[in-house]
């Protein structure tokens, strides 16, 4: 099975490098603006719909000074997808711009690496450096899903759908995990946010939300691996050049949707 793959952008941030890589001063280098784009990914195989996150909440997204270009649920209807249609969806990582609508899909089942739910259900997830990327309500929900079995957990490196392989890296998040789709048109590497801009991998810098830097850095020599052996494109979660790098219309400020593979 090949998905046709998708990459779905809907909100933006305004930033400056400083504030998006970790220990950015070591670099010896000006600061500079940098903008963060939101996404989250479709599979599509016939009448098969499966996604790859479901981006934030929009009203948890304004709280936080982010910019909603299009509410995530609208995006996928202007797609052509119902949410009652989605079958599953992969969570990458708990983060609230990742888990911010699965309410939405409550007959989908929730492929969630363990380590993930582990973590933001135990007694670090509340310390300071950590609380704020997460909704407490969203994490609660996940741990209701779980309860009710609608939860599927992975570890490692896991086929968790036919031609869809999910790979536990950490780094960023505890648990975080990525998604490696065979495409119609080649292998995609979703890496969410195991990498969130290009530069981290084409320059080697981490990203400045880290759980373990180690594990960070090893998750890129994973993704590079991955992209030289087996061909693959790699997608960051974050990165505002997505779009242009897979053709997208440079002069329209409304466009929803790029294909990937
Ligand atoms: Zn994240």
């Amino acid at each position: 099975m090949t998905y046709d793959v998708l990459a779905v952008k809907y909100g933006m941030l305004a930033s400056h490098k400083s504030e998006l890589y970790y220990r950015y001063e070591s670099y010896g280098e000006p600061d500079g603006a940098a903008s963060m784009a939101y996404y989250f990914w479709v599979l599509r195989a016939g009448e098969t719909t499966i996604l790859v996150d479901t981006g934030f909440d929009p009203a948890a997204a304004s709280r936080r000074g982010r910019t909603c270009l299009i509410a995530p649920l609208d995006a996928l209807r202007d797609l052509g997808v119902e949410p009652e249609s989605v079958t599953t969806v992969v969570v990458t990582h708990l983060h609230y711009d990742h888990i911010g609508n699965l309410k939405a899909f409550p007959g989908a089942e929730l492929i969630v690496p363990a380590r993930e739910l582990e973590f933001w259900t135990g007694p670090f997830a509340g310390r300071p450096q950590f609380a704020p990327h997460v909704e407490a309500e969203e994490i609660d929900y996940v741990q209701r899903a779980a309860a009710e079995g609608r939860v599927r957990t992975t570890q490692g490196t896991e086929e968790i759908l036919e031609g869809v392989v999910a790979i536990s890296v950490g780094g960023h998040s505890p648990g975080q995990q990525v998604t490696v789709v065979e495409g119609t048109r080649g292998t995609a590497v979703l890496a969410s946010d195991a990498v969130h801009l290009y530069e981290e991998l084409e320059q080697d810098r981490p990203f400045a939300v880290m759980h373990d830097l180690e594990q960070m850095y090893a998750a890129y020599d994973l993704l590079n691996d991955l992209a030289r052996s087996r061909g693959a494109v790699v997608v960051p979660g974050h990165d505002p050049d997505v779009f242009l790098r897979h053709g997208g219309d440079e002069m329209d400020e409304n466009q929803v949707a790029v294909r990937i593979a």
